[in-house]
């Protein structure tokens, strides 16, 4: 039937499932025929949306999913939450800016820099997210297989690149040039979303020798938003509540958990 192959022709995926409930609705509300026409167009959009939402979700990578809108300001008052929301209109993605996020462990880093990429994902932006440690395996590995080029390639693909847990581990030499290469390549063309332990006078040393640390900074702020987050661990404060630290960070002696001090600077994840 000729609806049929227009849907076809035109790749409509959508609409055509839901076109009898469209019909129905516009009969019930009596829409004008225009009014119609951007009800189903919208109706294709929406799934089409929905499904590119879906697919860069995952292509990100993300170790878990963070919202802004799940973040609890109240608890973290360093931060300022309109500097966030003005990130969140994702001007700095479209001027190619970066965003540094500095702070101790569990102060929520991390959830920011994944609440960041979502919007980013829903405003249709491709983002990927890698921790230092990974990205420098990766890099290091396609060299060794020849194929620096086209994963350096790879890696400005997506509009932005969110670097977490840079200062766990400093950088050789080698890694620090390497990951010049790539802060390099994005410069002035795409975003990153850095995080780090270090303060904001500590996390250049981590780039290794000072030419190559200058270099990276030079090009990494040169338009960048810093947020520096000085406050208590979210995850210390679960575990308060719990029961399972007292007010000064110690483990109660009944338990087994491991104490805050391990947990909290041997393990960057959650
Ligand atoms: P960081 O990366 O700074 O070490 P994370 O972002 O991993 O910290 O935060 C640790 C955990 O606590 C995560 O599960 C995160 O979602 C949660 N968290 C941290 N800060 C907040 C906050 N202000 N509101 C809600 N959840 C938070
Ligand atoms: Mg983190």
């Amino acid at each position: 039937m000729q609806l049929e192959r227009l849907f076809a022709q035109l790749k409509f995926e959508h609409l055509p499932d839901q076109l009898d409930a469209v019909c129905e609705q516009a009969a019930k509300e009596q829409l004008a025929y225009p009014d119609f026409l951007a009800k189903a167009l919208e109706t294709e959009w929406a799934g089409r949306n929905r499904k590119g939402i879906e697919s860069r979700m995952s292509q990100a990578r993300f170790p878990q999913v963070k919202t802004l809108e799940a973040f609890d300001f109240d608890f973290q008052p360093s931060i300022d939450r309109d500097v966030i929301r003005q990130l969140s209109a994702l001007n700095f993605v479209e001027r190619a800016e970066n965003v540094v996020l500095l702070g101790p462990p569990g102060v929520g880093k991390t959830h920011l820099a994944i609440g960041l990429g979502v919007k980013a994902i829903e405003a249709g932006y491709r983002v990927h997210f890698q921790t230092l440690d990974q990205l420098m395996q990766r890099l290091k590995k396609a060299r060794e297989e020849n194929r620096l080029d086209r994963t350096l390639r790879q890696l400005t693909y997506s509009r932005v690149l969110i670097v977490d847990e840079i200062g766990y581990l400093p950088l050789s030499r080698d890694e620090a040039s390497l990951f010049f290469r790539l802060v390099n390549r994005r410069y002035e063309r795409a975003s990153m979303i850095l995080t780090s332990n270090k303060s904001d006078s500590e996390w250049g040393e981590i780039f290794g020798e000072q030419v190559i640390a200058t270099a990276v900074l030079d090009r990494l702020l040169h338009h960048a938003t810093t947020i520096n987050i000085k406050g208590e661990s979210y995850r210390l404060k679960e575990k308060r509540r719990a029961g399972l630290i007292n007010n000064r960070g110690e483990a109660s002696p009944t338990n087994t958990q491991p104490t805050p001090t391990e947990e909290e600077n041997g393990n960057a994840g959650d």
